[in-house]
């Protein structure tokens, strides 16, 4: 059961750190407090990861995975990863605009890096996990099942196999479904839309190019359905459905299989029918997940990073990112206070602020203007993906570059993004009062028929679609 250290107790192994969840945050945890001279257990239930969603990240997420030594250049070479050029969005009638950031910024005096990646999961698991073992970190194959805690310090851990590892320091990677310590300490949560599901798959693809294309499900009066396609490696898309789970119920209710649902949601775009067709669905994964952050997020020897920390939707494209910071700062802040009894107060209060004022700036920005009707409603898909798309990128920018580690930069990161929420939601109230008046003024009888009618018709139309094709 254990990696590396195959011979010797697990009680025995004097770890500083112990990293719960061998997950994208808990590598990385692992391999910066390592690095920084910590001795490092990381507990890892799974010992074969075999469907990890490929990304598609955001303009801040190389230099992280860069600081891990999987810079951006060699990661393409090898094929772990492609070039993310653009951002494609397709509206429901198979229009399309393409937005990526203006080539103005590469140069001087801005010199931003203007590219990205989307991975190939699989492969980044596996150069993540070499580099954990070269570095001699210890990988145990349990599950942690319970803390002994007093005065809010964790004493001790304890793993389905029975041990008792008494670190000086814990790091919950444990990710959204298990988060340990958020439900360990119960601690206070914000949750943002309904929950979830995902279905995707990986298909061949002669023809793909270096970009992200986001397929829009949904009119402008529903709640918003949508496709991704990713190329994460060369000549693999990861292609997936995301809608809410209350949707996703309602079709396995009709007798369809979780293959069948993705191709009738594919089935509505000429390329994507294409891809089905030349390659009949056969593995389709599926996953559900509910947009939700955290408060409290540090205490005196423990720290909670990646989505048990905080999940942001997929279609932020903000996972990968801060998955990556949270490791990076949660790190960084072991080792800073790895001689003292435990992490005083306010640096805690800092790093809390910033996880879980990113996680709900992401989560609300694209709650109310993306999935919510109102706002596409208002200003039509393509001008809402920019009014989201801009200020995400340019915070994710602002962030990376000032990399705010103490009070006065997290308070001013932090006021600029609450800022833009309140905007978002101006944006989104005025936009919701303005439907609700056009609505009247052309429906004088019953708006919730007529708009009732209206998704009928859509659907219909769509319905048309596929039998054209
Ligand atoms: C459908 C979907 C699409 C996404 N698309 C994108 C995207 O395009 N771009 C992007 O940037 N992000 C995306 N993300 C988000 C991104 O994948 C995640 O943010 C990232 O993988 C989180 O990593 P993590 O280590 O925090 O959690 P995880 O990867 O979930 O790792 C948690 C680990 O903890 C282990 N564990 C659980 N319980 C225990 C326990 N009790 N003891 C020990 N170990 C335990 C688990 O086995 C697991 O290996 C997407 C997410 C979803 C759900």
């Amino acid at each position: 059961m254990l990696d590396a250290l195959q011979e010797i107790d697990p009680e025995e192994v004097p770890a500083d750190a112990v990293v719960i969840g061998g997950g994208l945050s808990g590598l990385a945890a692992a391999i910066h407090l390592t690095r920084a001279g910590l001795k490092v257990m990381c507990l890892e239930p799974r010992e074969n990861f075999t469907k990890i969603i490929g990304e598609s990240l955001d303009w801040s997420a190389p230099l992280l995975l860069a600081r891990l030594g999987l810079p951006m250049e060699a990661l393409v070479r090898t094929g772990a990863a492609t070039f993310k050029r653009h951002i494609t969005v397709t509206a429901v009638d198979g229009t399309q605009e393409e937005f990526l950031p203006g080539a103005w910024l590469a140069e001087r005096p801005w010199n931003v890096e203007t590219r990205t990646l989307h991975l190939d999961r699989l492969q980044i698991h596996a150069l993540l996990q070499a580099e954990v073992r070269a570095l001699g970190t210890v990988t145990l194959h349990e599950r942690a099942i319970g803390f002994e805690v007093r005065d809010g310090r964790i004493l001790c851990v304890q793993t389905s196999g029975g041990q008792s590892l008494r670190p000086r320091w814990v790091v919950d990677a444990s990710g959204a479904a298990a988060s340990l310590l958020g439900r360990e300490f119960n601690l206070r949560s914000a949750s943002y839309g309904p929950r979830k599901i995902a279905l995707w798959s990986h298909f061949p693809t002669d023809e793909w190019v270096e970009g992200t294309t986001l397929y829009t499900l949904s009119s402008r009066d529903e709640y918003m359905e949508w496709i991704w396609e990713i190329p994460v490696s060369p000549g693999v898309s990861s292609i997936g459905y995301v809608a809410p789970g209350s949707k996703v119920k309602q079709q396995r209710a009709a007798g369809l299989s979780n293959a069948q649902i993705l191709w009738e949601q594919m089935s509505g775009f000429a390329r994507l029918s294409e891809i089905a067709e030349q390659s009949p669905i056969e593995h389709v994964a599926a996953t559900s997940f509910l947009c939700r952050t955290y408060s409290g997020v540090c205490g005196p020897n423990w720290i909670i990073i990646g989505e048990a920390a905080s999940q942001s939707d997929p279609i932020t494209g903000n996972g990968v990112t801060a998955a990556l910071r949270h490791a990076e700062e949660g790190s960084a802040l072991i080792v800073r206070y790895q001689h003292r009894e435990k992490i005083p107060s306010l640096a805690r209060f800092v790093y809390d602020m910033r996880v879980s004022g990113m996680g709900r700036y992401f989560n609300s920005l694209i709650e109310k203007l993306y999935y919510e009707s109102p706002v596409r409603s208002f200003l039509g898909i393509f001008l809402t993906a920019r009014v989201y798309m801009v200020p995400a990128w340019l915070t994710n920018v602002v962030y990376s570059r000032t990399r705010p580690r103490k009070l006065f930069g997290t308070l001013v990161l932090c006021s600029a993004m609450i800022t833009l929420r309140a905007a978002a939601w101006g944006l989104f109230r005025v936009s919701s009062l303005l439907r609700r008046r056009s609505g009247r003024a052309r429906q004088p009888v019953s708006a919730e028929l007529i708009s009732g009618h209206n998704l009928i018709v859509h659907r219909e139309e769509r319905r048309a679609l596929h039998l054209q094709m």
